[in-house]
Order: C-alpha cells, then sequence, then structure tokens
C-alpha cells in the first residue's frame, strides 16, 4: 500500500475483538482502533472533515490560520493535517488537560493558548476564546483565519457518517446489532448511528456518559443534569451540541471513573493495547450493552486514543491515589 499524503492516513482503522469483554458476555465486542490515525485519535478525522468543508466553502483559503477550541486531540489532528496542507494553526485549550498533549501541540508547531476551565456560559471557555481570536484575525485581515468549530460544525459528524460509520458496516457485513460510545461534540455517535440506522434501522445506539456530564439525564428523563466528575478527557458536556442534536439514542448509560478503568488497565496487561480513560468509558458501555441484550449479539465501540497521551494522569498512581481511583496493579 503506498498513500500520497498525510490525510489518505486518515481512516480505515481495523476492528479488533476485545477478547476479555467477549468471553465474558457471549457477545462479540469490538472496539474501532482510532488510535491508529496518524495524529493518534479518532479526532483526525473530525480535523479532516472540517478542514475540507472550509476548503470546499472558501472560508478557509490558501496560507490560512485555523484556530479551535480543543481538549487537544482536535487540535493535534488539525495541526498535522495543516502542515501538510499549507495552513496554520492557533489551538485554546482549557489548561487542566493532559500535559503530554499540551506538549505534543507544541511539539507539533501549533500556536496554542491555555485558559482557565471554566463553565460553557463564561465568556472565556476555550470554546468562546476561539472564535473571538478567529474574529479578530479577520478583522486585522479579512478572510485570514477560520474557526472550525467543532461542536457545532455538522462537517464533523458528516465525515463520521462517510467513513467510521461505512466502515464498521463494512467491516462486520452489517452484522451488528449495537453501537456504543461517550460524546464530547457528538460528532462520532451522530455520524456513525445515521449510517447504520440507514442500513438498518433496528441497529441499538447507546450512549456512555461519564460522571460530570448532562447528557446521560438528558436522555433519560430530558434534563440537561449532572452530578460528580471524571478524569476522562475531551468526553462529556452539558448543553445539546448541533452535531448531536437529532440523534436517537436508546441506550443511556452512566459509567463511574471506578467501573471503567480497570477494562482498560485489564486490555493492557492481557490484550497489550494502551488506551486513554474516554476508551475505558466506552468499554464499560459495551459491556453494559452486551449484558443487556444477552449472549449471541455483536456490538462496536470505539478506542479513541492511546493511554501515553495521558501517562501523568490515567498511568500515574500518585495522580490516581489522590483521587481515589483503582490503580494498574503492576505501576
Ligand atoms: N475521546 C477522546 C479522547 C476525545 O478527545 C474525544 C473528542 N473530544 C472523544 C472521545 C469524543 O468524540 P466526539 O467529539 O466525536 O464526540
Amino acid at each position: 500500500m503506498t498513500a500520497s499524503d498525510l490525510a489518505s492516513l486518515i481512516g480505515n482503522t481495523p476492528l479488533l475483538k476485545l477478547r476479555n469483554l467477549s468471553e465474558q458476555t457471549g457477545c462479540d465486542i469490538y472496539g474501532k482502533c482510532e488510535f491508529m490515525n496518524p495524529g493518534g485519535s479518532v479526532k483526525d478525522r473530525t480535523a479532516l472533515g472540517l478542514i475540507r468543508a472550509a476548503v470546499a466553502s472558501g472560508d478557509l483559503q490558501q496560507g490560512g490560520t485555523i484556530v479551535e477550541g480543543t481538549a487537544g486531540n482536535t487540535g493535534i489532528g488539525l495541526t498535522i493535517l495543516a502542515n501538510s496542507m499549507g495552513f496554520s494553526t492557533r489551538i485554546v485549550m482549557p489548561m487542566n488537560q493532559s500535559r503530554e498533549k499540551l506538549e505534543q501541540l507544541e511539539l507539533l508547531g501549533a500556536e496554542l493558548e491555555l485558559v482557565q476551565a471554566t463553565a460553557f456560559d463564561d465568556p472565556n471557555h476555550y470554546v468562546h476564546r476561539a472564535r473571538a481570536i478567529a474574529d479578530k484575525l479577520n478583522e486585522e485581515n479579512p478572510g485570514s483565519a477560520f474557526w472550525t468549530g467543532q461542536f457545532n460544525n455538522t462537517a464533523n459528524r458528516d465525515i463520521h457518517y462517510e467513513t467510521t460509520g461505512q466502515e464498521i458496516w463494512q467491516q462486520l457485513d452489517g452484522k451488528i446489532d449495537g453501537f456504543i460510545c461517550a460524546v464530547g461534540t457528538g460528532g462520532t455517535i451522530a455520524g456513525v448511528s445515521r449510517a447504520l440506522r440507514e442500513k438498518n434501522p433496528d441497529v441499538r445506539i447507546g450512549l456512555a456518559d461519564p460522571m460530570g456530564s448532562a447528557l446521560y439525564h438528558y436522555f433519560k428523563e430530558g434534563e440537561l443534569l449532572f452530578e460528580g466528575s471524571s478524569i476522562a478527557e475531551g468526553i462529556g458536556i452539558s448543553h445539546i451540541t448541533d452535531n448531536l442534536a437529532g440523534t436517537d439514542i436508546d441506550f443511556p448509560v452512566q459509567i463511574a471513573d471506578e467501573e471503567a478503568l480497570p477494562l482498560i488497565y485489564d486490555l493492557l496487561a492481557k490484550e497489550g493495547i494502551c488506551l486513554g480513560a474516554s476508551s475505558a468509558i466506552n468499554m464499560a458501555g459495551a459491556l453494559r450493552m452486551a449484558e443487556s441484550m444477552g449472549p449471541g449479539h455483536t456490538i462496536v465501540t470505539v478506542l479513541c486514543d492511546y493511554g501515553t497521551r495521558y501517562q501523568s494522569k490515567v498511568y500515574n498512581p500518585v495522580f490516581l491515589k489522590s483521587k481515589g481511583l483503582p490503580l494498574p496493579s503492576w505501576l
């Protein structure tokens, strides 16, 4: 296989059978290996979708600056694509995200701005700050910048509809009963569910919601309410994004870090794959879905990014102990 550029390395990731979870439930549980994308996460797809749509509409011009507010992974995807396509990036991130993601963004050449982690209605929230930076750049030099706005820009869910969802259907020859994942922007769940349900309306769609996120109560009882907190980065929100709007969820579950983290520690120890905490929430959701459906079903979830991106947190016994969370037995 040859590839002509970075963009063509994005997607077409394998589906890995999760051996332990499958044996435990009598189901076939698969994880989509999104950590194998060139930027190391599922968000490379989003970055590509956002850039392609902005170039096509003329909003992003050659040599322009891409501005985005991100928990990190979208920024990484945007920056490597920008490097490869002749753009530059200005990335705004809340300062409570992992050190590894900040360092990687700097290494890649992004211009990085860290802001306090505040509520979404605060004008200094990273999303609003990114938009304000793009507006200012465009005031100074019209057409020089584009705010990709991954939460409400539906080019995000569209690329998951066109790629992730179609790939899963083809990889399983349509033999799929359920799909479940967490929501950051909602791009993955919205795009994949649309693709799968178009082929088979009976595919069940689950939401694995971490503590501290308001979506579980929204899909269960219609109210945006949250309790607790999670160390999982990039997932969990308190409002309905344009990407998520209209997605029909029929199996919402709430997952605590205490339930989820042992699954990725076990996966590393017994199946050799080192993943981040959002993948742990997803795996716990897939386990709950398999238990509720019973043996003989095929369920897919997303393995979002590598655990090395969170070595200082998810694989750091001092950090984990400070939060009262389970530890990997060998650390
Ligand atoms: N896991 C991680 C680590 C992420 O960074 C993100 C995106 N913020 C997600 C999961 C969720 O994906 P989506 O934005 O498509 O809902």
